[in-house]
Order: structure tokens, then C-alpha cells, then sequence
């Protein structure tokens, strides 16, 4: 870990359609930190990649989830607090992230968590919170909200509030009561993403995915409010645009997302060599997420792999991109 910023490894198990096809698994967990990549022929070659922490095909979403609990502690404290997921389409970025209702991911096992510790702060009698969410799509250069009915031709921009701090002006933020309140306005926003990329003739594994949950604590005997934030991001997939998609949309949307995943990673990069200049400006993607990098924010990367012998040249490139961090 350097600073405020850990990168965590994980990778599924092969899938049924891939063992059909003779793929083999050549991401191997070497130890709790390290995952080796054994390259098929041609290549025929090892190596090995350090991270904070390595997750095989057989961890439970019950443990990865256990090694992140102590941010949800840091949001309700008043950090900025973001947790992402980077990888090709297909290496189990949403699954980390959301999960399904039989097998739930990090972010509903965080909104149950966050609430347990809201009301055990609130039990103690010093302090009363309140939480709101938003939640937004950023596809190409656009900002959608995905928290609002019509889906209206205008995308939301982007405004600085002072200090480098972007805000998406007239966003939907919903008051937040209860657990189930959280999950059902993220199953709504998620039910919104997939129509739009639909009606777009895209998927929406081409754009990202931030949830915001703000949860503010007002201290009694003071009077101060603490601002704490958890911003969840399903990034749309990295991998290198296909042969098919040499022109038209698809194209366009590769490129886009290429820049924009660039643009993160020169903003970690920078972060974690203690830069004193850190180039957010360089896309959307990183001034929605200025706020939840760097400063006092805690973040949390998951760079998530297939460990398909027919992947591992998008997992050495993900492998590669998530170790600028380090
Ligand atoms: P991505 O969001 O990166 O495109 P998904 O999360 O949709 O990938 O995962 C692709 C497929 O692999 C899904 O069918 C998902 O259920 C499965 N999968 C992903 N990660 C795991 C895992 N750790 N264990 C079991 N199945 C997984
Ligand atoms: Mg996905």
C-alpha cells in the first residue's frame, strides 16, 4: 500500500463455455500478495504480480468483502472513500462490485454494513446521520442519471464547486432511510442503465457506473456535521478495441474509454508516487472521481482477470495497468 491507495487482484474461476473450448487457467495465487501468470505458447513464459491483497477463483464474496469492511468505518468517520473495479468485460467486475441477489457483492454487503454502523453511532447518542445517494452512468463524454425517469436528451454537467471539487450539477439525490431502501434505488438505477444501453445499440459493460452514498453526521453537542462519502465504480471493460470495431460506434466508444481509463491510471500513477501535480482534468472520469482520489480519500482498486489461457493477453495488460500503482 502506498499512502491511501491499496490494488487488490482478483480472479473468477473458468467459466462452463470456456473449459468447452479448451481454455486452461493460467493466473495461479502465489501467495496471499502474489498471482502468477503463466503464459501459453508462444510466450511460454512466468510472471508474477504483487498487490495488497490476492483473490483466487475460490474466494467467497464474503471474504473480499471482509478485507474492505473497515472503509465503510472510514466513510461514516467522514473520509472520501472509493472503491473500483478494473478489467476486460467478462473477468467479473460486476460480480465483485454488485453480485447477484443469491451471491451478493461488495455493494449491497456494504449498504448493511453502513447501516449497522449508523445505528450503532446513533445508539451511542452523539451523533444523528443521514444519508442520500446518486447514481450516474458516464458513457463516452455524457453524464446520465440514472436515479431519474425520463431520460432526458441533456446530459448533466459538470461544475466546480471551489478547490477541485466537481459536482454534477442537478444530479438526483435520494434520501436514504433504510438498507433495502439503498438496494432497491440501485437495482432501479442498474434496471435504467441497461435499458439506455440498449435503446443506444450498446452494452453496458462500454460505460461507467459511480454510486454515491453521502452519508452526513450531525454532532450534537457541537453542532458540526461530517461529510462522508462511499463511491462504488463498475468501470466499463478495458479491453483493446476488437477487430470488428474498426470503425462507427464501437469504435468511437473504444477509443473513449481507452482515454478515459488512461486518464485514471495516470491519476493513480501520480498519486502514488507522491506527484505534487495530479492531471484529474484529463477526462470526465477522473474529475467526477477528484474527490474520492488522493487527499485524505481512501481508495480501493480491484483489477479483476480471467484466468482463460485465451485472456491472458488482456489480464497481462490489466496485470501491468494496475501495477502503476504500486
Ligand atoms: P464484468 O462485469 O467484468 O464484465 P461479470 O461480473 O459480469 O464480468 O462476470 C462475468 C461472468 O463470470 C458472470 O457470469 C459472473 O457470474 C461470473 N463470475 C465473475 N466472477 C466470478 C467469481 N468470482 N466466481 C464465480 N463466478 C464469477
Ligand atoms: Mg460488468
Amino acid at each position: 500500500m502506498k499512502g491511501n491507495i491499496r490494488v487488490f487482484c482478483r480472479f473468477r474461476p473458468l467459466g462452463k463455455r470456456e473449459q468447452e473450448n479448451g481454455d486452461i487457467p493460467v493466473l495461479h495465487k502465489a501467495d496471499a500478495f502474489s498471482v502468477d501468470l503463466q503464459r501459453p505458447a508462444p510466450h511460454n513464459d512466468s510472471r508474477r504480480f504483487e498487490f495488497d491483497a490476492v483473490f483466487s477463483s475460490d474466494s467467497s464474496q464474503e471474504e473480499v468483502f471482509g478485507d474492505c469492511q473497515d472503509l465503510v468505518q472510514s466513510a461514516v468517520d467522514g473520509y472520501n472513500v472509493t472503491i473500483f473495479a478494473y478489467g476486460q468485460t467478462g473477468a467479473g467486475k460486476t460480480h465483485t462490485m454488485y453480485g447477484t441477489s443469491e451471491n451478493p457483492g461488495l455493494a449491497p454487503r456494504a449498504i448493511e454494513s453502513l447501516f449497522r454502523v449508523i445505528r450503532r453511532e446513533e445508539g451511542q447518542g452523539r451523533k444523528s446521520f443521514s444519508v442520500k445517494a446518486y447514481m450516474i452512468e458516464l458513457y463516452k463524454q455524457d453524464i446520465i442519471d440514472l436515479l431519474v425517469e425520463a431520460r432526458p436528451k441533456d446530459q448533466k454537467s459538470l461544475q466546480d464547486a471551489g478547490r477541485g471539487i466537481m459536482f454534477v450539477e442537478g444530479v438526483s439525490e435520494r434520501p436514504i432511510t433504510s438498507p433495502e431502501q439503498l438496494k432497491a434505488v440501485l437495482a432501479e438505477g442498474e434496471r435504467r442503465r441497461h435499458t439506455a444501453a440498449t435503446a443506444m445499440n450498446s452494452s453496458s459493460s462500454r460505460s461507467h457506473l459511480l454510486l454515491s452514498i453521502i452519508v452526513e453526521a450531525a454532532v450534537k453537542d457541537t453542532e458540526q456535521v461530517i461529510y462522508g462519502k462511499i463511491t462504488l465504480c463498475d468501470l466499463a471493460g478495458s479491453e483493446r478495441p476488437k477487430k470488428s470495431e474498426v470503425s462507427g460506434e464501437a469504435l468511437k466508444e473504444a477509443i473513449e474509454i481507452n482515454k478515459s481509463l488512461t486518464a485514471l491510471g495516470d491519476v493513480i500513477e501520480a498519486l502514488s508516487k507522491g506527484s505534487k501535480t495530479i492531471p484529474y482534468r484529463n477526462h470526465k472520469l477522473t474529475m467526477l472521481m477528484q474527490d474520492s482520489l488522493g487527499g485524505s480519500a481512501k481508495t480501493l482498486m480491484f483489477v479483476n482477470c480471467s484466468p482463460a489461457s485465451s485472456n491472458s493477453e488482456e489480464s497481462m495488460m490489466s496485470l501491468k495497468w494496475a501495477t502503476r500503482a504500486k
